[in-house]
């Protein structure tokens, strides 16, 4: 068996938000003698041609620094500012310039370069999310003909949005260098493969094939997932070391614990519980949301607006409801280490996880492996996260929609403690089948 190679934008370098793609490929790397390559999160004004050896872990870690002017137009350009929100369904916030995907393109030949030097003939290699889309066919055109998996961490857009995009025609291309592409949730496959016929001119075989010369890719939904055992026990173990006062006796939790990011609908969100607010007086002083928020991609303008909306809104609710014992949103702007986190969920009474459309989302996950199985918490769950198609025992909703939603948190404060064991325990034994490890193993034992 030959060694596996990963490559993400980011090298983790120790533990970071994203710890669950840590875990998932740590086993696969240490037992093929894998590496993982990616960015350092430095800058360099000579961008090397060479990787740097990480020292330490469990896994041979190999980085690249970046040129501010590729930071600009690789990853603050062509990836955030217009695949991002491309896949999302943004089409609105699109910023597309010519430098941004000539930079993209750069890094990814770039990148090709470098890998080709340490590439061996039966190294498997298994490239992470839209950063880097491009890199199987630039790998293609130096010769390399190692067997290459690409998963997309995100959604895949539909051929319409698809065609907002100057060089759709030239992504499908880069897709079609690939023997396997992973996304996250059926409704994504069925985007793809329609996208790579309607826009790429490829045609659609059986079994999840497409055929676009020179190559058949296979296409196929691998939910990514998290250690649920690990995380159960965490929140086992950290709800006990909550500080005191945050749980009070007469008053139920609801947690939203998302990137400040446009996509994960934070202020539909704080509206539709100001419409809850409205209508249920009796739950005035006896429910309070915290939001956890930590801002990211600062700098750009989307996101600057996106904290501006939720500052104000949060601002607003507090304004017109809190009472000297009692304000009904904590918002809080910063990260929270992962523990913490495990353990405010597992007191939290109501996860609002409403994604205006998101690849998967883990924070779904996490929450319902933290509850607590004799007396767990209700997940209310948008139905445009890739979760859904899972979670199918959560209380979906319709993020656009304040009404539905401040139903569904009525709905979910005066669920019986029967229902909530029962749409749990369905939730969490597919989340200990369906974990991390099951993920990665069913990617590679396709990508074969
Ligand atoms: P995305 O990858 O778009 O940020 P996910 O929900 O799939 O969304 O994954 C987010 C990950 O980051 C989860 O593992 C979650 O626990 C973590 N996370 C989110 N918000 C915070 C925060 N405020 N502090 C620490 N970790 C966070």
């Amino acid at each position: 068996m030959g060694r596996l190679i990963c490559l993400s934008n980011r090298l983790p370098l120790g533990p970071t938000p994203s710890g669950g793609l840590v875990v998932a490929l740590a086993d696969a790397l240490a037992e093929r003698g894998g590496v993982w390559i990616g960015s350092s999160g430095e800058l360099s004004e000579t961008p090397e041609t060479r990787f740097t050896e990480i020292e330490g872990g469990p896994f041979r870690r190999l980085a690249f620094d970046l040129s501010p002017e590729e930071q600009a137009s690789y990853y603050h350009g062509y990836s955030n500012s217009v695949l991002w929100p491309l896949f999302h369904g943004r089409t609105d916030l699109l910023d597309i310039r010519g430098e941004y995907l000539t930079g993209y393109k750069e890094v990814n030949r770039r990148l090709a370069k470098m890998l080709l030097e340490v590439l061996e003939p039966d190294d498997r290699i298994w490239v992470h999310d839209f950063h880097l889309l491009p890199l199987a066919h630039d790998l293609r055109v130096l010769g390399a003909e190692n067997r290459m998996g690409f998963f997309l961490h995100t959604p895949f857009p539909t051929p319409l949005a698809l065609q907002a995009l100057p060089n759709g025609p030239e992504l499908c291309t880069w897709l079609a260098h690939y023997e396997l592409v992973g996304l996250q949730a059926e409704r994504d496959v069925r985007n793809c493969m329609d996208a790579m016929v309607q826009i790429g001119g490829a045609t659609e075989l059986a079994g999840g094939f497409i055929h676009l010369a020179p190559r058949q890719v296979r296409i196929a939904a691998f939910p990514v997932a998290i250690d649920a055992a690990e995380f159960r026990t965490l929140a086992e173990e950290q709800v006990t070391q909550l500080p005191e006062g945050l749980v009070k006796p007469n008053r139920r939790l609801m947690i939203g614990v998302d990137r400040l990011d446009y996509t994960k609908g934070v202020p539909q969100r704080f509206r539709a519980f100001g419409e809850f607010l409205d209508r249920h007086e009796e739950w005035h002083r006896h429910v309070s949301l915290i939001q956890i928020s930590p801002p990211t991609r600062e700098g750009v303008t989307a996101y600057d607006d996106i904290r501006q909306e939720t500052e104000h809104l949060s601002g607003q609710i507090n304004g017109t409801f809190a009472d000297i014992t009692w304000a009904p949103i904590r918002f809080i702007n910063r990260p929270v280490p992962r523990e913490v986190l495990a353990g405010l969920y597992r007191a939290a009474d109501i996860a609002l996880v409403t994604p205006l459309m998101d690849g998967m989302n883990l924070v779904a996950k996490e929450f319902v492996a933290a509850q607590d199985p004799d007396d767990p918490g209700v997940l209310i769950l948008s139905q445009f996260a890739g979760a859904s198609e899972q979670l199918v025992d959560a209380l979906t909703v319709n993020p656009h929609d304040p009404e539905q939603m401040a139903t569904a948190m009525m709905t979910a404060l005066a669920m019986p403690l029967s229902e909530r064991r029962r749409r749990h325990a369905g939730m969490m034994q597919l989340l200990l089948k369906k974990d991390v490890h099951w993920w990665s193993k069913g990617f590679l034992t396709a990508l074969g």
